[in-house]
């Protein structure tokens, strides 16, 4: 997997042309391995919570079929924790289901890889050059370091990668164009540390948050750990381009016609969202930490830049929380997916317990959710193995109804704002239903195929791998000797030493023997 090749190619090709023709050849591909899949009956239009409109809208994109959507990447100074990991899921899923219902979507993911401070407040350290002292490393090492690991761990969990990454420290001259577009239309000020943006020139800022100008303010003012800079005009005013400092020497600096500085986070995410996906696009996403401040001055900088409405649709995942509070590098609260992975936990019950919750309301971790997350994955795995080994023929109407509305409830859940609680219920109502026709022989051969498929059809959102469970398991050569030496004991009378066998694959291999009138058979406990 070489993480670094994947966003050169990507930066490589210019134009949108080449990511569209490349995403239709896999997902021709994708159709065809799954035999295709009917969209979802036009009663069922995709709704989203708009940020912007505090309202649940039928989601229509600009271009007919075609969704651009852009999501704030991480800040590559360390791994990335689980609660940042919720906020890319909460987005895969967003994702998945937009092309769950056809649409073509262009995703476009940045790695902000300098210019977050410390402090929201245009104050403090630079995270990646801070992280660099640190580590006794360079801050392009740092950048490299944790942009390879934060894109195994979305490989890990099998998010779907981002068409287009693009790396701050790569566009600052988009950057320095798009400050001059507003230095000229008279939207900037400098002060000592920087080029800033004059929040109050602007009519509607602020509008995210649903606050006016002098609202947004009193609340910034009255949430502020520090004094802000009193060279700033206004609390809202945030840095463009900040200059550096004169007794520091930074090792990521750029030459701009205001100064040696390098961009502020904000500029960042306007400049590379608009290059790539143009001066308005559909859906921009991110954890609602960035509604007052990110994406508000994102807004603000990208509509007085352009004159244009920048985005239509804004999507915001709540937070991940333990105790109560949210988990954060700074509260020192966080577990890491390589921590949650050494501990024994799989990428598959990870994904679930993230994706469980409504994105729009917190989730509470704690080491029971993933417990539960453990039993249903196994519930799920049981199910299409069982289905696997139904051998019964015939054509079941009963059944044929009973697929039919577990699909419909499923994409009706998943289209009213991505509600996955409801979802994986009306999944888990369909298994349950069908366990209880399977235990009384009425599940037939076809009947069990088509369940098979619909599980995988509902994968196509739920991105668990489900195919990897219908996999042919060979029995280890081991396994294969200790049932044959069980089966004799057993023969013998010996059920003592039978029992001790059979504790023991269970223990070593993780394999489940079980004793049915057909003879022994086994279930792979992973
Ligand atoms: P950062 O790398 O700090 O810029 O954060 C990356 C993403 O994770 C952002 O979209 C944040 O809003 C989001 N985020 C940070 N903390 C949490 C949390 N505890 N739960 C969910 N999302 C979070
Ligand atoms: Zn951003």
């Amino acid at each position: 997997f070489q993480a670094e090749d994947g966003i050169r190619d990507v930066e490589r090709s210019r134009g949108l042309g080449d990511v569209y023709k490349r995403q239709q050849t896999s997902r021709t591909a994708c159709r065809a391995a799954h035999g295709g899949s009917n969209p979802p009956p036009s009663f069922m239009e995709l709704k989203l919570f708009n940020t912007l409109t505090r309202k649940k809208e039928v989601f229509r994109p600009i271009y007919d079929k075609e969704v651009r959507m852009y999501a704030c990447g991480p800040t590559v100074y360390d791994y990335a924790h689980i609660g940042n990991l919720r906020t890319y899921v909460c987005e895969d899923i967003l994702r998945r289901v937009l092309e769950f219902n056809g649409f073509k979507v262009l995703h476009v993911m940045n790695i902000t890889d300098v210019g977050h401070l410390t402090s929201q407040a245009d104050e403090g350290e630079d995270k990646v050059e801070m992280s660099a002292r640190k580590h006794g490393k360079s801050a392009w090492e740092i950048a490299e370091f944790f942009t390879k690991a934060f894109l195994e761990d979305i490989q890990t969990l099998n998010i779907l990668k981002p068409h287009i990454m693009p790396r701050a420290t790569q566009h600052i001259k988009e950057m320095i164009e798009l400050i001059k577009k507003l230095e000229e239309k008279g939207y900037t000020y400098i002060i000592d540390d920087g080029v800033y943006f004059d929040t109050s020139k602007l009519k509607d800022y602020g509008k995210l948050t649903g606050m006016n100008f002098e609202q947004l303010n009193k609340y910034l003012k009255a949430g502020a750990r520090v004094p802000f800079n009193p060279q700033k005009k206004h609390i809202t005013d945030f840095a463009l381009w900040k200059f550096s400092p004169k007794n520091v020497k930074r090792q990521m600096e750029w030459d701009s016609p205001w100064g040696v500085g390098f961009p502020g986070w904000h500029i960042e995410c306007s400049a590379m969202s608009m290059k790539y996906l143009g001066e308005t696009f559909d859906i921009h996403c991110g954890g609602v930490d960035h509604i007052p401040t990110h994406h508000t001055n994102e807004i603000a900088q990208s509509e007085a830049a352009t004159g244009k409405k920048f985005v239509n649709y804004w999507f915001h995942c709540e937070f991940l929380i333990v105790e109560g509070r949210k988990m954060s590098k700074s509260l020192g609260n966080f577990y890491t997916l390589r921590d949650l992975l050494k501990k024994g936990y799989k990428w598959r019950e990870i994904r679930y317990l993230l994706m469980s919750a409504h994105y729009r309301q917190q989730l509470n971790f704690t080491f029971q959710s993933l417990d539960a997350a453990k039993k249903s994955i196994e519930r799920i795995r049981d199910f299409l193995r069982n289905l696997k080994e139904v051998s019964k023929e015939g054509v079941s109407d009963e059944f044929n109804k009973l697929l039919e509305n577990a699909r419909n409830s499923f994409i009706e859940a998943i289209n009213d704002d991505l509600n996955m609680p409801e979802a994986l219920a009306s999944l888990f109502n369909f298994i349950s239903q069908t366990n209880k026709l399977l235990k009384e022989g009425k599940v037939t051969r076809e009947g069990a195929r088509k369940a098979i498929d619909l599980m995988l059809e509902f994968d196509k959102v739920l991105g668990l791998k489900l195919e990897e469970f219908l996999e042919e398991r060979e029995l280890p050569e081991e396994v294969k000797e200790l049932i044959e030496k069980r089966e004799k004991a057993r023969k013998e009378g010996n059920y003592e030493l039978a029992d001790k066998i059979r504790e023991e694959i269970k223990e070593k291999y993780k394999i489940l023997l079980e004793d049915t009138p057909e003879g022994v058979k086994w279930k792979f406990l992973e």
